[in-house]
């Protein structure tokens, strides 16, 4: 019966063990923290003193377990648990705080070790929730220290300075030694607030505005530190993990040529799987770009896209080019050719099947950096399509020294294209402009019939739009590819405008629209002449005060580069 009772202790003893305590240091988890962080506050208001908690993240982390592998991660997680757990202890008024709880009560010993070292520790005493002074760990390179019967705020940053100092001592493993700071955050009871949520947010806020100061310190919360800036911070951690956890996915948007209905290509799309949401792209790519995690983020969807056409040739099905995003900030800061090259040989794809969508803008930025960069991408076979084409102005000699195969009318353009000649203007110059160039065309966003027609009318006949479908998921992808050849919708009826073909067209405010040039001529007739002074309707207006420099810019663009070249 004397085993029994044992067993079953140390049984009880080891759930506890696990359910309270981080298995990597040994110290009190997230959730234990929560409740020795409640009962505190619980017994600070009843006694009247004060209680801080510090929020603690360690700089840089993330490259240290990169770079030199996650064995060194963990034993530095290891280290800087012992020696947090030590600034705590040997903190004289907090010391002494402790001896006046009890020495049931004190600061528990730390068990810093294995997890087996630290269920043996456990075993001995197990600490109740009203613990004093407690460091644990919540997660990742996340420590807390809670502080409690604190006399004066000026204790909690005596502690915080502590820690910077002991973190000062690089760490030293397998002869390399490493240097690591931490940023701090604090947050007090009654000062900041008088719950556990409340007082952690407020502690990591201020964290949050130590990182952005530039690391490495200490500060306490307020109600002036900008919340967005935690947050900015926040979704930049969540989406490093993202990555390394795979909740980044590609969709696929396809690209259908209207004459026949088909599907000639897709263009991929990112999503975040964040809980049970799917976050869109605009929601964390600019995240991405600042932090500099555009990058790894990039090499994968151009790895993924070739994996994803290797995994529908193995099941079968046929391939249509497929597209990926390049952002400007990749460019900027990292090689393309590389893993562009690395993906297309290592699944072994023809490179024929791989475009890169760079937006206009970021092609004009830097010439004399991208002609190169075009170069080498259109050497290794790849094609360029230059994305939201028409909000960067370029010149038609500008454009013809770059090596690019595609331009994609912005969407803007096409949402105002039935509703204002100014857009069909700028519409029929960069057909004409493609034209003139040899070089594709993709309307981007197309939603309704109508602005098929216009579109198909104008001379062209690659479209992508919510009118075909919006991106779908992978898995469902060559079904609507299949399929694609059957949808009578997805194909421009020809019926009664194939008599009007070559006939002057009117526009719905009344102006000549100029030539028409069917979709089916191969050679071009020549470009449409818009109304030299294009009359705005109503929703032009409204359009036009919203973005008043770049309408007008887009106009006298689209309005020279016709009367130059036509
Ligand atoms: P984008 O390259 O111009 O992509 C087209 C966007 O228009 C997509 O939004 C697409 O879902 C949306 N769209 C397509 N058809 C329609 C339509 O008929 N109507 C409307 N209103 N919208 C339509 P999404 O997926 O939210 O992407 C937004 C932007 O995020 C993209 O604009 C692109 O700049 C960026 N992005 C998306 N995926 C990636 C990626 O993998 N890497 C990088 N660097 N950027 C990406
Ligand atoms: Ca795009
Ligand atoms: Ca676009």
């Amino acid at each position: 019966m004397i085993q029994d009772i044992t067993e079953r202790k140390h049984a009880e003893d080891q759930i506890r063990q696990l359910a309270n305590y981080d298995s990597l240091t040994g110290l009190p988890n997230r959730r234990f923290f929560r409740d020795q962080f409640g009962s505190a506050l619980e017994r600070a208001r009843t006694s009247g003193t004060a209680v801080g908690v510090l929020f603690i993240d360690l700089d840089r982390f993330k490259q240290i377990n990169d770079t030199l592998g996650h064995q060194v991660g963990d034993q530095l997680l290891r280290e800087v648990a012992k020696r947090l757990y030590q600034c705590v202890r040997d903190n004289d008024t907090v010391a002494r705080a402790a001896e006046r709880a009890g020495p049931s009560q004190g600061v528990r010993p730390p068990s810093i070790g294995s997890a087996t070292r630290s269920l043996a520790a456990g075993s001995q005493s197990a600490p109740t929730p009203a613990n004093l002074n407690s460091v644990a760990r919540l997660g990742g390179d996340e420590f807390t220290i809670l502080l409690t019967d604190v006399s004066e705020p000026s204790v909690i940053e005596a502690v915080a300075q502590r820690i910077l100092e002991t973190m000062r001592k690089p760490f030293t493993f397998s002869g390399h030694e490493l240097f690591v700071t931490a940023s701090i955050g604090l947050a007090g009871y009654p000062a900041d607030g008088s719950d556990v949520d409340t007082l952690l947010r407020k502690a990591d806020i201020a964290m949050y505005a130590v990182k952005d100061s530039g690391r490495n310190g200490v500060l306490r919360f307020s109600s002036a530190m900008n919340t967005a800036t935690a947050e900015r911070w926040r979704l930049e951690t969540a989406l490093h993990r993202a990555l390394e956890r795979q909740e980044l996915v590609l969709y696929y948007q396809p690209k259908v040529n209207v004459v026949s209905g088909q599907i000639v290509g897709a263009e991929a799309l990112m999503r975040w799987k964040r809980g049970g949401e799917l976050v869109p792209p605009a929601e964390f790519i600019t995240v991405a770009e600042e932090s500099g995690l555009i990058v790894p983020i990039t090499e994968w969807a151009v790895r993924e896209v070739c994996e994803q056409m290797v995994r529908w040739a193995d099941q079968g099905h046929p391939l249509v080019p497929v597209s990926v995003n390049i952002s400007g900030r990749h460019i900027q800061r990292a090689n393309l050719i590389e893993p562009v090259q690395a993906a297309l040989h290592g699944f072994k794809l023809d490179p024929r099947l791989l475009e890169l969508e760079l937006t206009e803008t970021v092609l004009m930025h830097n010439l004399s950096a991208t002609l190169p960069l075009l170069q080498a991408l259109k050497d290794l076979g790849v094609s360029i399509s230059v994305d939201d084409f028409g909000t960067g102005y370029s010149s038609l000699s500008y454009l013809k020294r770059l090596p690019i195969d595609t331009l994609k009318i912005d969407r803007s353009f096409v949402r105002e294209l039935e509703t204002s000649s100014d857009n069909a203007a700028i519409v029929a110059a960069i057909i004409a402009m493609s034209k003139s160039l040899k070089l594709k065309v993709v309307a981007e966003g197309v939603e309704t019939q109508g602005q098929m027609t216009r579109l198909f009318d104008q001379g062209c006949q690659l479209m992508q739009g919510f009118l075909f479908s919006p991106a779908v998921p992978g898995d469902d992808f060559p079904a609507m590819l299949k399929a694609s050849a059957s949808q009578s919708h997805w194909r421009i009826d020809f019926g009664p405008r194939a008599h009007n073909k070559g006939a002057v067209q009117e526009t719905s405010d009344g102006h000549a629209n100029g030539q028409h040039f069917g979709a089916l001529e191969t050679e071009m007739v020549g470009p449409p002449r818009p109304s030299a002074q294009p009359q705005s309707t109503e929703r032009d207006a409204e359009h036009v005060s919203e973005q008043p420099n770049q309408k007008d810019r887009a106009l006298r663009w689209a309005n020279r580069f016709i009367g130059r070249d036509s």
